[in-house]
């Protein structure tokens, strides 16, 4: 499958920043799968749902309608981007996205937009469970104090409270959650391209993936 390259990696590990700058030198969509999670996390606060109430979530996924219009994304028609950058839903999308109903159901839709055309899909299982047969698999790190002061600059934006010492603890907890969950765990297989990007800018990251693709 050569349409789809996929980008795996934890938080903060520039994975968003690349894919986006990828695709656009290579004329592919982009889709960024972690803001599907955050939609979901956003419907559940605003429902005040128990993320733990499987039977409550299932009914969320049902209902829940996510578009993306260029870099934007609705969920039921209200443009929730800015809304989900915030490190309440970074906690809460990590804690919905390790139910199985929840991986389940956008399974189905990232299998769909990723089928679209030619796509960069970035995540922490696009190349293990979303699309396996890629052939082009990159894994981007990066070491935890580099990845929360990079997450903390985003956030310092848009969120007064936080600080850099809670951003490594919430980046520390995220990564504990997302690489033993059961369910398509944040995983590096033999088949990526292992990057680590803590001492490379954006640009020398993406003329690297650039020589590698096949
Ligand atoms: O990448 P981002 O921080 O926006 O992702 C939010 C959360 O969604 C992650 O902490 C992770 O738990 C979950 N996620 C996932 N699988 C993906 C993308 C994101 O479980 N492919």
């Amino acid at each position: 499958m050569k349409n789809v390259i996929t980008i795996d990696g934890p938080s903060g590990s520039g994975k968003g920043t690349i894919s986006k700058l990828l695709a656009i030198k290579l004329g592919y969509n982009y889709l960024d799968t972690g803001a599907l999670y955050r939609a979901v996390a956003w419907k559940v606060r605003e429902e005040k749902t128990n993320p733990d109430n499987e039977e409550a979530l299932k009914k969320i996924l049902e209902d829940i309608k996510i578009n993306f219009e260029g870099n934007r994304i609705f969920v039921d028609g209200i443009d929730v981007s800015s809304a989900i950058r915030t490190a309440e839903i970074g906690e809460l999308s990590s804690r919905v996205s390790a139910k199985p109903a929840v991986r389940a159901a956008l399974f189905s839709l990232q299998r769909e937009m990723g089928l679209q055309g030619k796509v960069v899909i970035e995540g922490r299982d696009t190349g293990t469970a979303i699309f396996p047969e890629a052939e082009n698999k990159f894994y981007l790190d990066a070491g935890i104090e580099e990845r929360a002061r990079r997450r903390y600059e985003e956030l310092r934006v848009k969120d007064p409270e936080a600080t850099l010492e809670k951003t490594i603890e919430d980046i520390r907890k995220r990564d504990t959650r997302d690489s033993s969950r059961e369910n398509a765990p944040l995983m590096k297989t033999d088949d990526m391209v292992y990057i680590d990007s803590t001492r490379l800018s954006i640009e020398e990251v993406v003329v690297k993936i650039l020589e590698h693709l096949k």
